[in-house]
Formats: C-alpha cells, structure tokens, sequence
C-alpha cells in the first residue's frame, strides 16, 4: 500500500482514469491519503459481495416479519412497497388500518385471508383452466390468495415472459384480468422451473434492494458485482475490491 498504483490501478483500469467516466478519485490529492479511505472513521464503508446483500435484505425481512408477523412473502412485497423503508411501513401498518395499506400493496390481507382457494377445488380430479381451455389435473392447477386459478403451465408461461422480457419483478400482478393482486415471490420460486430464470428474478428483486437503499451503492465498474455499504450517505470516494474507485 505504500505505492499509489497498489490501490486503485489494476490491468488496465488505468485507462479509466483519464478516461470520461467521471472517477473523481484518481486525482492526487486523493491518492495523497490512500490508507484514509479504508480506515476513515468520518466515513466508514464496506464492500459487499451480492451473497453479503441477500443475507442483508432476508435479515431485513426477517426483522420486519418479527414485528408484523406476517408471511415472509407478503412482507418482501409489503418492503418493496414502501422502497424497503420498514420505518415507513411500520408507520402504516400500526396506523389503525392496516387493510387499506393491504390493498394499496396490492396484497390479499394475510390477517383475514381465507382459503377459498383450497375449499374450492375438494373432490375434484380435473379442472378446467381458463386460459388454456384445457382439463387440467387438481395437483397441476395454482392458485393466488386472491383465489384466482390457473394450470401450473400456464402461470409459469405468464410469469417467466415477465421476469424475461419486461424484467417486471417489483409487481407481477394476477393474470386475472382486472386483478391487481400480485404475485407472491413463493408462488413465483414454485412456478419456475429454469434456474435462470429465478437468478435472474432473485437479481431483479436484490437489485431493487439495493436501488432503494441510500447506504448501498453497485460498483459501476462493468463486470464488478461488488456493492459498496456506507454509513453516512454523503458521497465520498470509495475503493471497491476490484479495484475501482468511485463517489
Ligand atoms: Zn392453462
Ligand atoms: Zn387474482
Ligand atoms: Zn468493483
């Protein structure tokens, strides 16, 4: 570390630096106090792995389901809603109406959620699925808590077309038309069956995660999946584990 070129350089991320990307970092007066960004206690920082994120968001999770008690899958829709805000959400939640915060997060109420869905379909060996119009086996028929049912196949079809193509995460709703019920990430992980195509939902759903969050920052380092965690979310320059340095 006693050499400036040990820090931030690396192969060919020299170019970068005279380069229009804008790396505020690479100019001497910041390279005149290298051992200061790692170990600044005014502006504390750490660098992430994707994995490190994930265990940050589900332990999000986690402590949000511990106050408001509700299914882990409504409560990462219910996070989303509110730009992962628990604070925010906590306010509505304990509001006194905790229904219409439901309904604004297009959510069926898992307080008071019945199981029409499971009473509906006792006793029957086939259905018929509406959007294929076929006769479909009970055990290959799904359906969401706001009761809508369709063939497994059928869902799976609608939901990877929406992860792929319009990399729609945030708010798969219901195929019902007019529904606006949205699908829950269990549903979703059950219904897929190509492992591709949950990364990438896992992805989406991390990435917006990490969007929302004031304290995490992707390194813009093409290729690099490293996150940057600060403590204060004023901008200041920061050295990823690649090697890439930026605000
Ligand atoms: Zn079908
Ligand atoms: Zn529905
Ligand atoms: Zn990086």
């Amino acid at each position: 570390m006693d050499s400036e070129s040990d820090i931030c350089y690396d192969s060919d991320s020299k170019t970068d630096a005279n380069g229009e990307e804008g790396c505020f970092c690479w100019d001497s007066e910041f390279f005149s106090n290298p051992s200061k960004l790692e170990n600044d206690d005014d502006y504390p920082y750490s660098v992430l792995s994707t994995a490190e994120v994930v265990d940050m968001m589900l332990e999000l999770i986690k402590e949000v389901n511990n106050v408001v008690q509700i299914p882990p899958t409504i409560t990462r829709i219910l996070l989303s809603h509110f730009n992962w805000d628990a604070e925010k959400l906590y306010d509505r939640y304990y509001d006194g109406d905790p229904d219409s915060l439901f309904k604004a997060a297009h959510v069926v109420n898992p307080l008071i959620a019945d199981s029409r869905s499971k009473l509906k379909s006792t006793n029957k060996s086939n259905e018929f699925c509406e959007i294929c119009y076929r006769k479909i086996p009970f055990s290959l028929m799904t359906s969401l808590a706001c009761g809508h049912r369709y063939c497994t196949e059928c869902w799976r079809i609608y939901i990877t077309t929406k992860i792929i193509e319009q990399g729609e995460v945030q708010s798969i709703p219901c195929f019902a038309v007019g529904c606006d019920i949205l699908v829950d990430d269990q549903t979703i992980m059950n219904l897929l069956d190509d492992p591709k195509v949950k990364l990438k939902y896992q992805h989406l759903i991390t990435n917006n995660f990490i969007v929302c969050n004031r304290h995490l920052h992707h390194c813009p380092q093409p290729g690099c999946s490293y996150v940057i965690k600060v403590q204060h979310v004023d901008a200041r320059p920061v050295i990823c584990a690649c090697g890439h340095c930026f605000w």
